[in-house]
């Protein structure tokens, strides 16, 4: 029984290593090939031996790429089907857990290869060159022209990270970040007599009675605070094994662990800093000019004191009904099409294919897991997208964002290297935040002319709004991981330092211990140290591509699609040079963004 929405898809390219008829669900026949890969590396002569032996590799990582993708979409599709529980179950319990050391096998033997100097001398050839020319002042502005660079750079610093002593402290944060999972998951309140998750309670939020809203965040806020010293408990320990995990390699601190560990080749801690210093000095005017204007949309300037409080900020300020974009999610399909027939040609192209190959599954119906995803299937070369739409404004943004992902993927197709036809996070997300400014241009396919200004200032409140938290959750974590031994006050007097910074004209008096431990509810300060200033990175991306397009749209255009084309090949400052934007995140590439989202904003 198939239990994926699409049918057999085309093969981007034939196997040449990888035996056709192999069942990549059992162990006992993939074992073989690594066996294979590892015996032939030693009779590797010359650096187009290594290469094949390369490209072999590559084959087999997505051919089990793909095979792990399509366990988990059809796991995600059929919720309630035991059948495709189990193919998953099976591939997460029993090949996973065999396929990390060998492939890190592979990849020591490479890093040790006497072929490797040899294959550095390659140069790019087939693949088109980026048209834009670096902004002047961006570093590493000369190119570099060896085809496995990155490749390299990125295989030996993952080898060169590794300490067999990390492995059982790595499992035991783990464990940590599962209690904190576990913990967050549990909170409930008892809301006029039901019991309610926190999430479910998010809704009530942006209702217009304001004696309710605070009534709710009120509960949700005493609940976390009966958890404080859970999670502080939870963080300390998770401080300390992530100071032992950077020793064991060699850092000074877990800062700079991180960074290392996140590749992070291409910017600093200086240049978070100088970010963080930016936003402050550029963006905060416009945030708290916007919540001046969202204080007097409210009413609140005729109250005593007519201050904005935490409760205000989800709220349509002119308590409007929701945005109704759609009934169906056929329609979503076909307005989103439009607005892509609007856009490019070529791009409508891809979103056509996706169709009629079937890669979209995105009605919210029973049996399917929450939420939304894009999915490649990297041995097809396809992208795949999962939602739950249910006619909101919301899930135009997911399709558009999601959509942008999947150009990536199919930019990238013909890419013959595995690791290169995926990007850096810092460069996927501007891939697919581009893709919302960029189609909201085009709204007005789901809209009225009102409503879609309407959307379109939700939409750029959002992203001015997203600086400033990304700001304080990046500079806490700067702070405790080089301030060995701080104390759990001192903690939150750093974080209620960058809450004044950049918390903007919010009123919280009365507050204060909430205030104190926002940061509890940030999961990615507990699960994914230092992992967010990405999302800003990005997001400057975009507004410059936007910003491009609003010049020249033709050209910005064709910059965005030749920039997903590269996929991972290059470093990211020259992923965002052939985008068109300057890898820069101060106050001169900031400003003049922030500029045209007021000007926008002032239009709608
Ligand atoms: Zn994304």
């Amino acid at each position: 029984m198939n239990l994926l929405p699409f049918g057999k898809l085309p093969a981007h390219k034939p196997r040449s290593f990888v035996p056709p008829t192999i069942d990549l669900g059992d162990w006992a026949q993939i074992a073989p090939l690594f066996d294979q890969l590892e015996a032939r590396a030693a009779h590797c002569r010359s650096a187009a031996e290594l290469e094949r032996w390369l490209l072999d590799w590559s084959e087999l990582s997505a051919a089990l790429d793909e095979e792990a993708s399509r366990r988990y979409i059809a796991m995600t599709c059929h919720t309630d089907s035991p059948e495709a529980e189990k193919a998953y179950l099976q591939f997460v319990e029993n090949v996973d857990p065999q396929l990390k050391p060998r492939q890190f096998a592979l990849e020591k033997i490479y890093v040790g290869h006497p072929q490797r100097g040899e294959l550095l001398k390659i140069r790019r050839g087939e693949l088109p060159e980026p048209q834009t020319e670096m902004a002047s002042g961006t570093r590493s502005a000369r190119p570099s022209e060896a085809r496995y660079a990155v490749f390299d750079r990125d295989v030996k610093n993952h080898v060169e990270l590794f300490r067999p002593e990390n492995v059982p402290l790595e499992t035991e944060e783990a464990k940590l970040c599962q209690q904190y999972q576990k913990l967050v998951g549990s909170l409930t309140v008892n809301f006029r007599g039901e019991e309610k998750t926190l999430v479910q309670m998010g809704r009530y939020l942006e209702e217009p009675d304001r004696n309710l809203r605070q009534e709710t965040w009120e509960l949700v806020t005493q609940r976390r605070l009966l958890e404080v010293e859970t999670f502080e408990d939870i963080f300390d320990r998770l401080i300390a094994l992530r100071e032992r995990i950077a020793r064991n390699a060699g850092f000074k601190n877990y800062r700079d662990y991180a960074f290392r560990r996140l590749g992070r080749f291409d910017y600093t801690p200086e240049d978070c800093t100088r970010f963080h210093d930016a936003v402050a000095r550029e963006i905060m005017p416009a945030v708290r000019e916007l919540q001046e204007t969202r204080r007097r949309r409210l009413g609140l300037d005729k109250l005593h004191p007519g201050h904005l409080r935490p409760w205000d900020l989800a709220v349509d300020p002119q308590n409007r009904p929701p945005l109704k974009p759609f009934a169906e999610v056929g329609e979503m399909v076909s307005r989103t099409q439009k607005i892509f027939n609007r856009l490019d040609s070529e791009l409508a192209g891809g979103f056509r294919q996706m169709q009629d190959l079937r890669l979209l599954d995105l009605d919210n119906r029973k049996g399917k897991a929450p939420g939304g995803y894009q999915q490649n299937l990297s041995e097809s070369r396809l992208p795949f997208i999962f939602m739950n739409a249910v006619g909101q404004q919301r899930d135009v943004e997911t399709i558009l964002h999601e959509a942008g992902h999947a150009f990536h993927a199919l930019a990238a197709q013909d890419e013959d290297l595995y690791a290169y036809r995926s990007a850096p996070i810092e460069f996927c997300e501007v891939a697919s935040m581009s893709m919302e400014l960029l189609g909201n241009e085009f709204i007005e396919e789901f809209y009225s002319a009102a409503d879609a200004n309407r959307a379109r200032r939700t939409h750029l409140e959002g992203i001015i709004g997203f600086f400033p938290w990304m700001a304080t959750v990046d500079g806490f974590q700067h702070w405790v991981y080089t301030h060995p031994g701080h104390s759990r006050a001192e903690r939150a007097a750093v974080w209620l330092e960058l809450m004044d910074r950049f918390g903007g004209e919010v009123d919280w008096t009365g507050y204060e211990s909430a205030r104190a431990h926002l940061w509890h509810r940030q999961l990615h300060i507990f699960l994914h140290p230092f992992y967010y200033v990405e999302y800003g990175i990005a997001q400057l991306g975009a507004l410059q591509v936007w910003a491009n397009s609003k010049r020249d749209q033709a050209k910005a255009l064709s910059d965005y699609k030749q920039s997903l084309a590269l996929g991972g090949s290059r470093p990211l400052p020259e992923l965002f040079a052939a985008a068109g934007c300057p890898f820069r995140f101060d106050v001169a590439t900031i400003k003049p963004l922030v500029q045209l989202a007021r000007e926008e904003l002032k239009k709608l």
